[in-house]
């Protein structure tokens, strides 16, 4: 669970304020915006990852944040997979016993060995998330995700995040892609130069946004 009041980050050229915030417990919430609105600030703000300058942050749980850019480490594919892992303490066997399951789920379970700097960006990006996700965390900070897959490679990733959602995790999830958003939102906000302009169940967000700039937004007549 996680809890805001009053935030602001500011940037040169660019100031983020969110007055009010709430992702509760077992949600799932996708976030909307065109590049620049601040929605990676965001998440690092709710992950702990940066301060905000002003304002309340109450989060209850561990939170994991994934970069939108698939960051990997110089070392091999079960290195990275491990690591998240590895820093919470847990044994190397063990470690490498648990990511296996996961590896496989996401077609990389015979490329152990391979320098992970190596992969695809598809491929980075399924390995960054089971490094996450196998850390089991309260709450997915999600940056865009499947940015760089295929339909295939999508639809993996979905099935993976609404099984850790069914699972009882929350998830706040970046997305450029609308029917991604609506297909697994339980809410949906909408992020417009550092603020969030609209907040809504998923279904009342596409079915009759209420603001103009979501109503722009939803019919592409938003220039990003
Ligand atoms: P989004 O993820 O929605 O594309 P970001 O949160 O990445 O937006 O960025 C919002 C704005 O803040 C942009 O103008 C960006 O240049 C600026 N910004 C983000 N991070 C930093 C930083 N570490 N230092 C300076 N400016 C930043
Ligand atoms: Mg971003």
């Amino acid at each position: 669970m996680i809890r805001a009041s009053g935030l602001r980050k500011s940037y040169p050229g660019f100031d983020l304020r969110v007055a009010d915030l709430r992702v509760p417990e077992g949600s799932f919430i996708t976030m909307l915006g065109p590049s620049g609105a601040g929605k990676s600030t965001l998440l690092r703000l709710l992950a702990g990852m940066e301060a905000a300058q002003d304002g309340v942050l109450e989060r209850r749980g561990r939170a994991v944040y994934l970069d939108q850019d698939n960051i990997v480490l110089e070392r091999n594919v079960i290195d990275n997979a491990v690591f998240g892992l590895r820093l919470m303490g847990v044994a190397s066997a063990e470690a490498r016993r648990r990511l296996r399951p996961w590896l496989a789920r996401v077609g990389l379970a015979e490329r152990l060995r391979q320098p992970a700097a190596k992969l695809s960006g598809g491929e980075r990006a399924r390995l960054a998330l089971v490094r996450a996700l196998a850390t089991e965390p309260d709450v997915l900070l999600l940056d865009e995700p499947t940015q760089s897959l295929d339909p295939k490679n999508v639809a993996m990733v979905e099935a993976l995040l609404r099984e850790a959602h069914t699972r009882g995790r929350s998830v706040v999830l970046v997305t450029h892609n609308l029917h991604q958003a609506r297909r697994l939102g339980e809410e949906t906000w909408l992020l417009l130069d550092g603020r969030i302009v609209e907040q809504a169940p998923t279904e009342t967000f596409f079915a009759s946004p209420r603001s103009r700039e979501a109503k722009a937004y939803l019919a592409g007549e938003m220039v990003y």
